[in-house]
Order: C-alpha cells, then sequence, then structure tokens
C-alpha cells in the first residue's frame, strides 16, 4: 500500500489532516507510488506564519553561514544522486540520463547560491556632493512561494528555494501534484544539510492551494513555473494581491536550418530536442523552418527522428519516457489527428506506439509532420510531446518573421554556417534564449533565464543575478559625516540637502 507523503510545515514533517489526496502514479506502468495529500487551507496558513517567524531569525544569520549551508546541500544532493535519480525517474518515467540532468541543473544553481556572499554585494561610490557618501544594501524580502511545473521536479525547485533562502528570505514550495516525491525528498535534504527546519515549508495541492498563496498577504514574491494559462492566472493574481510576481511560461520553440548548415549535425541536434524527455521540456524544439534547399533534408530528418524510441526508466537502450499522465498522451494524439485533418503530412505517426512489457504506459512515439501553416492548431499551441512540425521558406528573413509573429518566445536556434547570418539572428529574433548551432541554449546558472511574450510575465528573471534582485529589496543609504562629527558615531547633519 503506497504512502500518503508528509508536509512540512512548522519545521516539522507531518501528516496533513486533509480528507482530499490524488495517487501519483508511475507513467510507465500506472502503478501507485504515493498518495498526495492537497493541504488544508489552515495548513497553507500555519506554512506562511511559521515561516514568517522564521524570516526574523534567518534574515540575521551571516552571508557566509548561508553559503555554507548551500555547499553543504550541494554535497548531500551529490552523495544522494543515485536515490533522487530513481525517485525521479519512478514518479516523471525520465530515462535515467534524463532524470540525473534534471538533478545537476538544479546542483548547479545550488552552487551559485553557495556564492552569495558575492552574489549580494551592493554598491558605493564617495563624495556625491561634498563629505556626502552613498551607498546601497541589498536586503531579503520575507516570506517567499514557489510553484512548480511537472516536468523538472529537481531542476525547477532548486531555481527557486536556495537562491531565495541564500538571499536571508523563507520559502513556501508548492510542487506540481503530479511529482511531488522528488520535492518533497530535496526538501528532507535540505534540512539534513542542516537548514533551520521552518526557514523552508512545502505544502502539496492543486489550484486551491495555489491561490491560497497568491492571496495570501504575508506572502511577498511569488516564483511560478508552468502553463501559460496558469501563469496569466498566477500573475494577475498575485500582482492584483500587490505582490512581485515572475511567471515562467509555455512555448513554441522554433529551430531554423539554413542551407548552409552542416546537415548532420542540425538533423541530429533537431531530433534530439524535438523528441527528447518525451517533449516535454519548455526548451524543446517543436517548430522547424527548413530554408530554401535545407528543405529536402526532410527523408534525412524522418529517419534521425524514427531512431528514438520510448521505454521505461531503466533501460540501456530507450531514447526517452513516457507522457507524463494518460490526459497528457490523449491530448498529444488528438493535435497530431487534427495536424492530418488541417493537411499536414504526416511523415511520422507516433500514436500508436507500444513497449514491450509496458502495455499500460502512456507511450507516444516520434511524430513528423510536414507542410504546415502557420494557421494549423498543431502549429499555433504548444503540444508538449515528441511532435515536430516543418515549415519552410525562402529567406532567413522569413523565418524570423514567422518567429516574431509568434505568441511564445522562450528560446530559439539556428543552423547556419554564416556568421553574417548568426549576427542577424542573434540581434533580430525577439526570444529570450538563443542558440547559435546549439538546439536547446539553456543558460547555466550565473546567467539568467529568461523568456518573452507569453513564455514570461514579470520582469526579472530566474536564477543569475535577476533572481538575487527578484528575492531582494535594494536600500539605498547616503550619509554625511563631518570631520567634527562626534566619537559616539552620532550624525549632527540628520538633515541632508543635496543641493
Ligand atoms: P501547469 O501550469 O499545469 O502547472 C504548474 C503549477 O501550477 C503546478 O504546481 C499546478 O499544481 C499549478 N496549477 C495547475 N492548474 C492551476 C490553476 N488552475 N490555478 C492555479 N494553479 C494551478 O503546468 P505543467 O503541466 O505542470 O507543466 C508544463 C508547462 O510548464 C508547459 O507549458 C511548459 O512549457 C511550462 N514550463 C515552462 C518553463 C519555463 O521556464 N518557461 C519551464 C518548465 C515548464
Amino acid at each position: 500500500m503506497a504512502n500518503t507523503l508528509p508536509v512540512f510545515i512548522g519545521g516539522e514533517c507531518v501528516s496533513s489532516t486533509t480528507d482530499r489526496t490524488d495517487p501519483v502514479r508511475n507513467p510507465a506502468t500506472q502503478e501507485i507510488l504515493a498518495h498526495v495529500p492537497h493541504a488544508t487551507l489552515a495548513e497553507i496558513d500555519s506554512a506562511v506564519a511559521s515561516a514568517g517567524k522564521a524570516f526574523l531569525r534567518w534574515r540575521k544569520t551571516p552571508l557566509p553561514e548561508r553559503g555554507r549551508l548551500m555547499l553543504k546541500y550541494q554535497e548531500l544532493l551529490k552523495r544522494y544522486e543515485k536515490d533522487l535519480v530513481r525517485i525521479l525517474a519512478l514518479e516523471t518515467g525520465k530515462i535515467a540520463a534524463d532524470a540525473k540532468g534534471d538533478l545537476w541543473r538544479g546542483i548547479e544553481v545550488v552552487e551559485h547560491a553557495a556564492g552569495i556572499a558575492s552574489l549580494q554585494m551592493g554598491e558605493t561610490a564617495e563624495n556625491i556632493a561634498t563629505d556626502l557618501d552613498i551607498s546601497s544594501y541589498r536586503q531579503p524580502i520575507g516570506v517567499c512561494a514557489g510553484i512548480t511545473p511537472f516536468n523538472f521536479p529537481a531542476m525547477i525547485p532548486l531555481w527557486m528555494f536556495p537562491l531565495a533562502i541564500a538571499c536571508g528570505n523563507t520559502f513556501v514550495l508548492k510542487p506540481s501534484e503530479r511529482v511531488p516525491m522528488t520535492p518533497s525528498r530535496l526538501v528532507e535534504l535540505f534540512i539534513e544539510a542542516g537548514a533551520p527546519p521552518d526557514v523552508l515549508q512545502l505544502v502539496h495541492g492543486g489550484r486551491e492551494q495555489v491561490d491560497a498563496l497568491l492571496e495570501h498577504p504575508d506572502i511577498r514574491a511569488v516564483s511560478f513555473v508552468g502553463s501559460v494559462p496558469v501563469g496569466q492566472h498566477v500573475y494577475r493574481t498575485g500582482t492584483a494581491h500587490l505582490k512581485r510576481v515572475q511567471a515562467m511560461a509555455g512555448a513554441k520553440n522554433h529551430m531554423v536550418i539554413m542551407p548552409d548548415a552542416d546537415k548532420t549535425q542540425a538533423v541530429n541536434a533537431l531530433a534530439g530536442a524535438a523528441c527528447g524527455a518525451a517533449g516535454q521540456r519548455c526548451m524543446a524544439i517543436s517548430v522547424v523552418i527548413l530554408v530554401g534547399e535545407a528543405a529536402s533534408w526532410l527523408p534525412d530528418l524522418q529517419a534521425a527522428m524514427a531512431s528514438f524510441q520510448p521505454g521505461p526508466w531503466d533501460s540501456e537502450t530507450a531514447s526517452y519516457g513516457p507522457q507524463i499522465t494518460p490526459d497528457a498522451r490523449e491530448r498529444i494524439l488528438d493535435f497530431i489527428r487534427q495536424g492530418k485533418a488541417d493537411g499536414a503530412t504526416c511523415l511520422l505517426d507516433g500514436s500508436d506506439c507500444s513497449v514491450e512489457g509496458y502495455p499500460d504506459g502512456n507511450w507516444v512515439g516520434p511524430t513528423l509532420l510536414a507542410d504546415v501553416s502557420p494557421e494549423m492548431s498543431v502549429y499555433r499551441e504548444e503540444i508538449f510531446g515528441p511532435v515536430l512540425v516543418t515549415l519552410t521558406v525562402d529567406s532567413l528573413s522569413e523565418a524570423l518573421d514567422i518567429i516574431n509573429a509568434n505568441p511564445y518566445g522562450n528560446g530559439t536556434s539556428l543552423f547556419t554556417s554564416s556568421g553574417a547570418a548568426a549576427r542577424r539572428f542573434r540581434h533580430e529574433v525577439e526570444v529570450g534564449q538563443v542558440g547559435i548551432n546549439i538546439p536547446i541554449p539553456v543558460p547555466l546558472p550565473f546567467f539568467s533565464f529568461t523568456g518573452w511574450r507569453n513564455s514570461f510575465y514579470g520582469d526579472l528573471h530566474a536564477y543569475g543575478k535577476q533572481a538575487v534582485q527578484f528575492y531582494t529589496e535594494t536600500k539605498t543609504v547616503i550619509s554625511r559625516w563631518a570631520e567634527d562629527s562626534p566619537e559616539d558615531g552620532r550624525n549632527p547633519n540628520l538633515t541632508i540637502r543635496l543641493k
């Protein structure tokens, strides 16, 4: 009998008193791995109140001590890597290599947070007027909340709470109810690393719990990652309650292949970027625009994609795992049906995919739809599966027009051997992450993760320098100390007038 997961509230790992739980299923078998409780509103209140109390102490913890906690946490995440990868793979279905990547992209953020002392430096200048100096300090803002999606249950929570907490804040995490086991283990290890247990609280649930956090008067900032409709709801509701909100949302990422690109490199990179992680990545490539002669490379692309096959997480040969739920699979199959009905040419159809020994898995095979036009739903909507659609154009200008007219702007990529084309693309494309001869350009944590148009709502971006800004206030102090200032430190010139 699978366990019901606990919540972490007030420094304790406790059973929720809720009467609502959902099963967490292995997407390759439908086996129930655990039950996730939907925390009661009283539990959410109590988590926020406890985080608020913890903030009063935690904000005074010396910076090097906060950094040291992250070093210890990084060490534990590495020590329990195998255990974490297994839990993550079981609940997401990801193959071991993808599960490991998910964890390691998160570990890199923890490493970045360990250097918090230098990331929190303010600025100073002397003599902005006679005897007048100016300095700015970064200070934590209070209780922050994080709401995370199903597709990266280690990396995305780790984008959020380590940096927020290293900055001196306390945190309430509400992970996806579809993959709650990995985040639970992340929280346990954080406490084992020496974090005061009330600095990070964990509550589970869905819309009701998210709304309670968004409306809570004692939460100062909310980081969200998920789909566009929910991102819009989170941004609107959170800002209506006068909170800082950053909402990273959905995507439809284009790759442009110029005829002067290295064909083998471009085609292989594209097949991996479209099918890898079952297409369930916000940076997956889901549209390719073939320019001029590159249109003749479709058979090569079809062959490269056909070599990708799904399978269970511990398979030696599988290239990716199942879709997260039977509903997600059905939704993808609907898109494929609609694409064909709208006139797309289906060069590879993954609708009838099966994996030996796993009859109940949410499998979708690699799918390639050619002759797609921008009005079709397979082009307009985020499918979030191993489905690639192709468009053909005559020039880079046309490709840029298509990408810049698309409502999403998360990632994009250009394959070319022309420096001039690369420079133009980098300069003119209106998308957050841009790859040149790189299919999935995810920045390392010392840069920030961004998104344009419907892929991001807010102003300061995830991890990197901008996240430190998001999780802190700047306080600017202007001071005048005349030579005859009394030694007890009282400033005789309390009223400062800048001329
Ligand atoms: P989702 O929007 O369904 O869920 C995200 C979170 O919101 C979960 O914690 C969920 O419990 C909560 N939620 C769901 N419905 C809600 C509602 N009606 N009101 C309030 N909260 C609600 O997203 P998902 O399916 O878990 O994740 C996939 C999506 O996330 C894709 O669209 C993908 O592109 C996007 N994503 C974006 C990024 C990025 O950085 N831009 C990264 C990863 C995933």
